[in-house]
């Protein structure tokens, strides 16, 4: 049995403070208020649950794509930052590139690494998106599902992939105008994959029909998409109103303004945001370097940038993330923790995550009183990466 006493103990609706948290065999058995001057070990630091990442391509100079054990490998690295389960994330690739990335997750799902974070199914940025808003995704990957290319690979190859690795594949983002997708978001979601809406032109009006068709989460809102307007709401528009969607945000204050995120919080609560970082493996490693992001080189400064000039993704971390919400954007650390563990772990379907409260998994960070991390438990297992 383990006691964590004195911090403040952020509950999915209030603060306990000073709280006490109790972890036996993996699990959280009690959460309660600490009399005066008892247990006073972590006093001025912040309990929370463990961040649940649903879109990061990699960390420390290894990306999803990079081979066998490179899902392996950012399971290891990610603890540090605070994340106790992440969603590997492609972008779009060859069926060979893909097929060798599920194999990855497969077997770090099965055989998780004592200290490493728990691997989630993927998150695919598919091969089906938009051409005009693809942002850093290689163009010569970019398919129609019912697309034939003889001689290269087809639409119909990465969905062959994909139905050969069902359980490890978790989210795929498509864009809803292009061919064939809207039958394909039916399909998805008929075999249990969770559709993202995302890299996408769509009008107001395609990107409802996707919703109809069953996209229930989209892919970093506001980037990489049709924007508001007031007479053409968009992509974005359809997202912000309605309830079935749950919308990432990456929370770098550099993808999206702060003002942008107050206010899709305003419109769409705290409860169907989720904090991402859309982390590269550029993040974690110093300015002015390089990494790669699918095959490509990415150079490093306050986000991750192709060597065009095209923004491809942040050098975020949840850890960060997490206090950017708090110090930078001004939301509680109630709310923050809901939009970094929480709002993830229903919208995923994670029974027993996301939440401290007795029963839960004792998946948990230790925040000192700066925000950031002094202890990453997975399953009430201390573990700061390996
Ligand atoms: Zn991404």
């Amino acid at each position: 049995m383990i006691h964590l006493t004195g911090a403040t103990v952020v509950l999915p609706d209030r603060l306990l403070t000073p709280g006490r948290v109790s972890i036996h065999h993996g699990h959280i058995t009690e959460v309660q208020a600490c009399r005066p001057g008892e247990g006073r070990e972590l006093e001025g630091h912040f309990i929370v649950p463990g961040f649940i990442d649903v879109h990061v391509h990699g960390i420390e100079g290894t990306d999803a794509l990079d081979g066998a054990d490179a899902i392996a490998r950012i399971a290891a690295r990610l603890p540090p930052f605070g994340v106790t389960a992440f969603c590997p994330t492609s972008i779009a690739c060859t069926p060979v590139s893909l097929r060798e990335m599920l194999a990855g997750v497969r077997v770090a799902r099965e055989t998780r690494r004592a200290g490493a974070a728990r691997v989630l199914p993927a998150h695919l940025e598919s091969n089906f998106i938009s051409s005009d808003f693809k942002g850093a995704q290689p163009e010569g990957c970019i398919r129609a599902p019912r697309e034939l290319r003889p001689g290269d690979f087809s639409g119909a190859d990465i969905l062959d992939e994909i139905a050969a690795a069902r359980g490890d594949v978790g989210i795929v983002t498509v864009a809803p105008e292009i061919d064939g997708v809207l039958d394909l978001i039916a399909d998805l979601a008929h075999h249990g994959h969770r559709v993202s809406l995302g890299h996408s032109g769509a009008t107001y009006a395609q990107a409802r029909e996707g919703i109809a068709a069953g996209a229930r989460h989209a892919t970093h809102l506001f980037n990489r998409m049709s924007p508001f307007g007031h007479r053409e709401p968009g992509l974005v528009g359809a997202i912000l109103e309605s309830d079935l969607v749950a919308a990432e945000i990456i929370c770098d204050g550099v993808h999206v303004h702060p003002g942008a995120v107050r206010a899709a919080v305003a419109a769409k609560g705290a409860s169907k945001i989720m904090a991402v970082t859309d982390g590269t493996a550029g993040s974690g490693i110093p300015r002015g370097q390089t990494a790669r992001l699918g095959g490509r080189r990415i150079t490093i400064s306050d986000a991750a940038y192709l060597d065009d000039g095209t923004l491809a993704g942040s050098v975020l971390t949840m850890d960060r993330a997490f206090a950017m919400l708090v110090k930078t954007m001004g939301f509680s650390v109630v709310d923050a923790a809901q939009m970094c563990s929480t709002t993830p772990a229903r919208e995923l379907g994670l029974d027993g995550f996301g939440a401290i409260v007795p029963g839960a998994v004792a998946d948990l960070v230790v925040l000192d009183a700066q925000l950031q991390v002094v202890e990453t438990y997975i399953a009430g297992a201390p573990s700061m990466g390996v």
